[in-house]
């Protein structure tokens, strides 16, 4: 795909524009006080008459699901709306049991923000607050459809991009990012494979040069024609976003060069097949007949996003780069251990508890800082090593998360000063991080009942070396002769004397006393 991709580079821009339905992970729905987590129970059990639009019924909007869009918006460095509204959307189809759905129209609770990706600031052009649909299933060989209403009515928050988006992977990169967000704020898990997160894209291709980008527009410089986006849609994985994007550019490509015409319509991503398919001629908007909801009286903003300004946290491209300078993290690894909030927040614990332990047990003169600033690299080089490769490889394995992993962050820190302090070394290290994932205990408890502490002490070792030494003339007199593998066959033997307790480094240097 990457050459096809510089094929078209020369000829055509790539131009897309996402919009992105993300449920809301609050507990009753979008307009009733149904429980919102209908899409694990059985089908048309958390329905009641507002959710499936029976007449003479209220809509109520849903605090939390307001509060968190502003929240979102805010997070995207958006502008929030002093008044907003609800809009009735009218469109005819079995899922929808009103036959309009609940949505904004010209008042979005957000507008005019943007996420940073690589290094770019693309521009969104709106975020708002609408109701999911029920879903249709299709039983095989039936002549008849199903229909559940569960879903009907979850608050679903829509984030539309401006056509700014330049490339499939772009695209996929905005989709992720935004992801966590969503995550780090903890609105909704948006995990796409559940539907929980919906992508859809507008694609187009054009000229090079033969148009210009204003006020969120694709304007055709002189007599040029622009093409018609067009919209794909069932994009169920950050994967699909990129693939099913990377194919729309080429097979529209592929049509205009073989003068074609493309024609504004809607396609589908079948993800098996990897193509796109004609699903219908795109409405336009004024299909829809918008109209303001008479039932919910208009919102004002004003004070609220003004008290929730100060709640936003810290959002994870922040975090990154304070794990770079705060904690001198490499970019690599900061990466890694802000790309979940409660990994982020288990490092930082894990850090602030070395400090404490550090300055507890230094007796050298000087300040706090001074003690860590000296020590630092050495402790962070074994927490990032220790937490990424060593403990996440293990909770792959045995298939844990953050949320019911049994080492506390004081235990791991404890179990990197054994570490910095040369009590145990790398294989003892292992059994002992092993040992504490399954029985959550202290790792000290754990390395006095193995007996495996690592040994460091001179004199002690002193001995042994000795005994290895009169017990191996022969390898003796190699490393005399100059043969430098027969001091590791040494260090070897003293290794294995001691159960694999010494101290490496320190048998090396009094072997080496020894024979030189
Ligand atoms: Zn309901
Ligand atoms: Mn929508």
């Amino acid at each position: 795909m990457a050459g096809s991709e510089k094929n078209y580079m020369k000829k055509y821009d790539t131009i897309i524009g996402l919009e992105i339905h993300v449920q809301l992970k609050t507990k009753s729905k979008m307009f009733c006080s149904c429980d919102n987590t209908g899409e694990l129970q059985p089908p048309n059990t958390t329905i009641c008459p507002i959710c499936t639009g029976q007449p003479g019924t209220l809509p109520v909007p849903n605090e939390q699901a307001i509060r968190w869009t502003i929240f979102v918006g805010l997070a995207l460095n958006c502008k929030i709306a002093d008044w907003s509204k609800f809009d009735r959307k009218n469109y005819f189809y079995p899922d929808l049991p009103k036959c309009y759905q609940i949505s904004q129209y010209d008042l979005p609770i957000a507008s005019g923000g943007w996420l940073e990706i690589n290094g770019q600031k693309m521009k969104i052009t709106r975020i708002h607050l609408e109701e999911d649909t029920g879903k249709l299933l299709h039983p095989t060989g039936a002549k008849y459809s199903l229909v559940d209403y569960n879903r009907a009515g979850t608050p679903l928050m829509e984030l539309v991009t401006e056509p700014v988006i330049r490339s499939a992977s772009e695209a996929k990169k905005f989709c992720q990012e935004y992801q966590k967000i969503l995550r780090y704020l903890e609105v909704s898990d948006a995990d796409m494979e559940k539907g929980q997160m919906r992508c859809e894209a507008n694609v187009s291709i054009q000229e090079h040069g033969k148009w210009r980008y204003e006020k969120g527009e694709i304007k055709p410089i002189n007599n040029y024609k622009l093409n018609p986006k067009i919209e794909i849609k069932n994009i169920n994985s950050f994967r699909a976003v990129e693939h099913a994007i990377e194919y729309e550019i080429m097979r529209q490509e592929k049509i205009l060069k073989e003068q074609g015409k493309l024609h504004q319509e809607t396609r589908g991503w079948d993800d098996a097949r990897g193509v796109t398919y004609h699903q219908r001629s795109k409405e336009f908007a004024h299909d829809y007949r918008y109209f303001p909801e008479p039932d919910i009286p208009p919102l004002n903003l004003t004070e609220l996003k003004e008290k929730i300004k100060t709640e936003l946290p810290e959002l994870p491209q922040a975090k990154l780069s304070r794990f770079i300078t705060q904690y001198e993290f490499s970019p690599e690894d900061a990466l890694i251990l802000t790309s979940k909030k409660s990994l982020a927040h288990y490092t930082e614990q894990v850090v602030s508890e070395l400090k404490a332990w550090l300055v507890s047990l230094e007796e050298v003169e000087g300040t706090k800082n001074e003690i860590w600033k000296k020590n630092k690299k050495k402790l962070i080089n074994l927490v990032s090593g220790w937490l990424i490769n060593k403990l996440g490889g293990l909770m792959k394995a045995k298939n844990t998360t953050m949320a019911n992993l049994k080492i506390t962050p004081e235990n791991f820190s404890e179990f990197i000063t054994l570490l910095y302090q040369n009590k145990i070394n790398t294989t003892t290290a292992l059994l002992i991080l092993e040992k504490m994932m399954e029985k959550g205990a202290d790792p000290s408890t754990l390395l006095e009942e193995s007996g495996l502490e690592q040994v460091s002490d001179e004199k002690e070792l002193l001995e042994i070396v000795k005994k290895v030494v009169a017990a191996n003339a022969e390898a003796v007199g190699q490393f005399k002769a100059g043969k430098v593998n027969a001091l590791q066959f040494l260090v070897g033997q003293v290794m294995r004397q001691t159960k694999g307790k010494a101290n490496p480094e320190v048998v090396h240097e009094i072997l080496i006393r020894l024979l030189t």
